[in-house]
């Protein structure tokens, strides 16, 4: 695909990624927002995104991001990243509704993309990767560099999980060479946390749970808890990561609620588990190593329907298969509902 391509003639471009955006999705639609303004300086863009944390600020535009979803003109052509369109939230319709849809991004549960012109590649690090891969041949700048940069540090794990490859490594040595800090980049938006998100952490943590000898831990955070501690969805990266370090787990499991027994599940894996197969047959995606869904029931219901895919998996007695194949299958042990 060639972006300049796609977006000639446009008047109007619009860019929004998933909700709950991570760091990948907010480096990847601020990288490209300023890439798309650099080179196109006479067409209008805009980028939509639910209200990026408050460590995001350190990159260029992010006041120009749109949280209130007020507009109301057709897109000539509309980007989604990081994500499907059934993620987009509130900028879905403005997505549907675009002259040209454009999606790019590197979930395998949505392998096969969603727009009239699809860059979907499972592979890649990150969809910042994938943007970075699409400037090809064309210079780029510091703030370009520092907002693409963050979000391949971010889905990597700065540079350390599976999904980093030496095409990701090259990505990022020409990116540092735009000259921004990095490792204060790395710092303030990856390893520094509040004090309430240390405590949170720590609760989650103390409260965690080991079970098929060792193999799964899990952790739960109830509403009740979390209101508490007065803390939302963005104080809570990282939690699950950390259950995920813990010697001998092969797959944790995080949840936290986010009304009346409805839990949002992020799960994580070392080697073994395909966690993307499990959240696909929840209603969910994600990655082999790192996925997420939402399930409606009780505590025990959502760990119990979970473990079971992943003790199977574990086990050998289920091929997984990341996408639909699973889902059709035998629904009795469903006591939690999918969303
Ligand atoms: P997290 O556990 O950090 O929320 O998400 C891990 C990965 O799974 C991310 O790549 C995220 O985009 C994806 N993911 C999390 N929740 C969902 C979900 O409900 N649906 C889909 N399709 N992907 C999800
Ligand atoms: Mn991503």
């Amino acid at each position: 695909m060639n972006l300049l391509e796609e977006c000639k003639g446009a008047e109007r471009i619009g860019i929004s990624g998933h909700i709950r955006p991570d760091g990948d999705c907010i480096g990847s639609c601020m990288g490209l927002y300023l890439y798309l303004k650099k080179e196109l300086p006479q067409t209008q863009i805009r980028v939509f995104l639910e209200k990026p944390a408050e460590i995001y600020r350190c990159l260029s535009g992010i006041e120009d991001v749109d949280s209130t979803y007020g507009e109301q003109k057709k897109f000539d052509v509309f980007f989604a990243l990081d994500a499907a369109a059934d993620r987009l939230g509130e900028a879905q319709a403005y997505f549907e509704a675009a002259g040209k849809r454009i999606n790019i991004d590197h979930h395998i549960s949505n392998a096969r993309g969603c727009g009239d012109v699809n860059y979907v590649d499972p592979q890649a690090s990150s969809t910042s990767e994938l943007v970075y891969r699409l400037t090809a041949g064309r210079p780029l700048d510091g703030e370009i560099a520092k907002a693409l940069y963050l979000g391949m540090v971010h889905d990597t794990g700065c540079f350390q999980y599976s999904c980093t490859g030496p095409e990701t490594l090259r990505a990022a040595a020409e990116l540092i060479s735009y000259g921004f800090d990095f490792s204060r980049l790395i710092e303030e938006t990856f390893y520094e946390k509040t004090y309430l998100q240390t405590q949170i952490l720590g609760r989650a943590l103390l409260e965690s749970i080991r079970f098929m000898d060792g193999r799964c831990v899990v952790s739960v955070l109830s509403r009740k808890t979390l209101d508490f501690y007065g803390v939302g969805p963005q104080d809570l990266e990282g939690i699950v990561s950390q259950l995920r370090s813990i010697k001998g787990v092969e797959c944790a499991i995080f949840l936290y609620e986010t009304r009346g027994q409805e839990y949002k599940v992020s799960l994580r894996s070392t080697q073994k588990v395909d966690v993307a197969a499990i959240a696909s047959y929840f209603g969910g995606g994600g990655h082999a190593r790192a996925a997420g869904c939402t399930m409606l029931g009780t505590a025990y219901d959502v760990i119990n329907n979970l473990s079971l895919h992943i003790e199977r998996q574990l086990d050998g007695e289920e091929k997984p298969k990341t996408g639909s194949a699973l889902a059709g299958g035998d629904d009795e042990e469903r006591r939690a509902e999918c969303i």
